[in-house]
């Protein structure tokens, strides 16, 4: 039978796990934690996630769309929540397009019991990958009781996340192209419950953001009627972790700057100090393979922070790939990982560009009256043109469109909407037909 292993039971492992069964692999699927079915889950990391079209799409291949739509909450708009608790509406694209809140653990599961019912997967928890023997593609795994075991030599897929344990023996190989950026802001949970009636205490089918320029807190729907809540701020500086030095102290920050979401939180200052903050971080390396033999999927290879909600979509999209690769090709994995590395990269080079260009506008530009100026106009041009103009949100998030060329044409249109804001009395005539045939006639 055909063999694989894969290291790391995440969100991509489990998923690519499940491809691979499904093509008739045998895999042992390696993962350091224990079996989070059994245990209760300690992921870590968001509650919560955006799941999109590129990552229903895999879901769909895996067979597992429908039992995730059941409990996904779509979320058709973002609400921006002023100071003064003015809220206005922002859809993400056409009345039908949604984003979807999944929970994090549920998804995670859900993909586990389904490799699980394949006889021939193999699941092995508390199992740590501590080597990798690139040449052979065997690895080598610590168990709880500090015994190794080394996998069967072969096809060796790294979903292990972003401080992958493959990529570290890849790193070390000659000229292997390895960067770790930290951003200046980090992030922290918080909750809003249910109303004692179990209902939600604010609209249940939008994302939440409260953006303050510098720093932005969000809140994506559960299915039991609460919210959780990330607060994205920095690490340093005037207004920041560090400035808020007890719970009080934070209890008042967001008694001045959120304070419709504190009115909804009882236990503020419990949750506070309960909950610790993280960092968030963005990582490129390149290649995504080694020989023909070892290859990195999701955040092993190319980590993002989360701000365009893109990072397990994107990991999803990267299994969808090889599959396509796998139905095109055959077994030829010489061909496959090397075309999937040089295909993928420079998408993942865009999305961790696009993230980084979404963080600005959720936190700062969302709330500037030239931003909604010129979404109001590119809404306008594209409803009368949508074969003309698809916005960037909705290419990243609503289509299949490689991530570079949606950042390619994105930035086209910013530098095209520069040139229409800059326009004389453009806030009185956004919508004539004189601006209408000013974008036309530069596109
Ligand atoms: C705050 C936050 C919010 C986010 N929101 C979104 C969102 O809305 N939408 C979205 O698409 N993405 C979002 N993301 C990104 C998303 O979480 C990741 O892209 C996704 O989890 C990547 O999946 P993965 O399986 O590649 O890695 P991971 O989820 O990190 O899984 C890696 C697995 O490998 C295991 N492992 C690690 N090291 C070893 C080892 N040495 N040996 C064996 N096993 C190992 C880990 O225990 C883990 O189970 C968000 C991320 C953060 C931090």
């Amino acid at each position: 039978m055909k063999k694989a292993t894969v290291v790391g039971a995440g969100l991509v492992g489990s998923l690519w796990a499940v491809l691979l069964a499904k093509r008739g692999y045998r895999v042992d699927m390696y993962e350091r934690r224990a079996d989070s079915r059994k245990a209760g889950y300690t992921g870590g990391r968001s509650i919560n996630l955006a799941l999109s079209d590129r990552g229903w799409k895999a879901l769909d291949r895996a067979g597992l769309k429908e039992a995730i739509a059941k409990e996904a909450i779509p979320m058709f708009a973002r609400t921006l929540h002023a100071l003064d608790g003015t809220l206005t509406k922002q859809p993400y694209g056409r009345p039908d397009q949604a984003i979807y809140s999944v929970s994090r653990s549920g998804l995670n599961e859900s993909l586990l019991s389904l490799a699980d019912q394949f006889e021939h997967v193999h699941l092995h928890f508390e199992h740590k990958c501590t080597d990798v023997d690139l040449e052979t593609g065997a690895a080598t795994f610590e168990n709880t009781q500090g015994e190794l075991t080394t996998s069967t030599p072969g096809l060796l897929f790294a979903t292990d996340g972003a401080y992958s344990a493959v990529r570290s023996a890849m790193i070390k190989t000659d000229r292997y192209q390895f960067q770790q950026q930290y951003i200046d802001h980090g992030y922290k949970e918080l909750h809003i419950p249910a109303a004692s009636d179990g209902s939600f205490q604010m609209e249940k089918n939008v994302l939440h953001i409260w953006p303050r320029g510098g720093y932005m807190l969000i809140a994506l729907p559960n299915p039991d009627g609460s919210f959780t809540l990330t607060l994205f701020f920095a690490w340093e500086g005037e207004e920041s972790f560090a400035s808020l030095r007890t719970s009080g102290e934070a209890e008042s920050f967001f008694q001045r700057v959120f304070p419709d979401a504190l009115a909804l939180m009882s236990d503020f200052q419990e949750q506070w100090n309960a909950n610790s903050a993280n960092s968030l971080a963005i990582m490129r390396c390149d290649p995504w393979q080694f020989n023909g033999t070892v290859a990195l999927i999701g955040d092993a290879a190319h980590a993002i922070v989360p701000f365009y909600g893109q990072g397990m979509n994107a990991g999803f999209e990267d299994c969808t790939v090889l599959d396509d690769m796998l139905q095109e090709w055959g077994e030829d994995w010489q061909k496959i990982l090397p075309a999937y590395s040089k295909m993928r990269k420079p998408n993942g080079d865009a999305i961790a560009e696009l993230t980084l260009l979404n963080f600005i506008e959720m936190r700062d530009l969302v709330g500037k009256p030239s931003f909604l100026l010129q979404k109001k106009i590119e809404a306008h041009f594209a409803g009368k043109h949508p074969d003309r103009w698809t916005p960037l949100y909705t290419q990243v998030t609503f289509s299949h469109t490689p991530y570079a060329e949606a950042l390619a044409n994105g930035k086209k249109q910013n530098a095209l909407m520069a040139e229409v804001l800059a326009l004389e009395g453009i806030e009185e005539r956004w919508d004539s037909p004189e601006v209408e045939q000013f974008i036309l006639d530069r596109l």
